[in-house]
């Protein structure tokens, strides 16, 4: 059986990091979609689609998980072709991983299996505020894989997030 999941990734966590080594350790291989591909260099999509693709496949690679496959896919502003854009860049799968309601909707209105996987420790791994603590100089490494530490620091990413900040002032 092969499996989706998508996700934006700013950054790939250790929520994330759980849900994909479950749905490795069940599935033949899982493709994994890296959303808003093109986004970059904003607060909330920091990181470009080759960073968050490092950040995953070092990651799973240092675990041993080699049964998956990462995909780019650039927004579409346009939902009703949305799924059929993300099916000309995929091998076929037959069930799709998601916690976002309206990919959910999408992929069951084409058909698909789809399942919800189960969140882990919501309040500290997310995006946001991994994000948060990044630019308060707060621990945000422990919400990380190891992996992810180190692209972040090569990339110098932290300082990117300031600029960013300033920025927008
Ligand atoms: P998502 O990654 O599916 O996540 C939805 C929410 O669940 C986010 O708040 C995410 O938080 C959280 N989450 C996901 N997995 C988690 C986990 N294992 N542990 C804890 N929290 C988790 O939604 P998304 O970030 O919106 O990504 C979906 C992508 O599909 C986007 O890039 C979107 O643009 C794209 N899309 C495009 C179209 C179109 O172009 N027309 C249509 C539909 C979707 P985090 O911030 O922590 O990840």
């Amino acid at each position: 059986m092969r499996a989706l999941y998508i996700g934006r990734f700013q950054p790939y966590h250790l929520g994330h990091h759980a849900v994909i080594k479950q749905i490795a350790s069940e599935a033949e291989e899982v493709i994994i979609c890296i959303g808003s591909a093109q986004r970059s260099h904003e607060l909330d999509n920091p990181f470009t689609a080759g960073e968050r693709y490092m950040m995953i496949s070092k990651s799973l690679r240092e675990e041993g998980i080699l049964n998956f496959y990462i995909v780019p896919v650039l927004d579409v502003n346009w939902n009703a072709v949305w799924v059929s854009h993300v099916e000309s860049l995929i091998p076929p799968v037959e069930i799709v991983y998601t916690n976002n309601p309206l990919i959910e909707r999408l992929f069951k209105e084409r058909g698909y299996e789809v399942r919800t996987p189960m969140l882990f420790n919501r309040s500290e791994y997310s995006g946001n505020e991994i994000r948060r603590r990044m630019l308060n100089n707060e621990d945000w490494e422990c919400l990380v894989p190891r992996a992810v530490v180190t692209v972040i620091k090569e990339i110098d990413g932290m300082s990117r997030l300031r600029e960013l900040t300033r920025r927008d002032e």
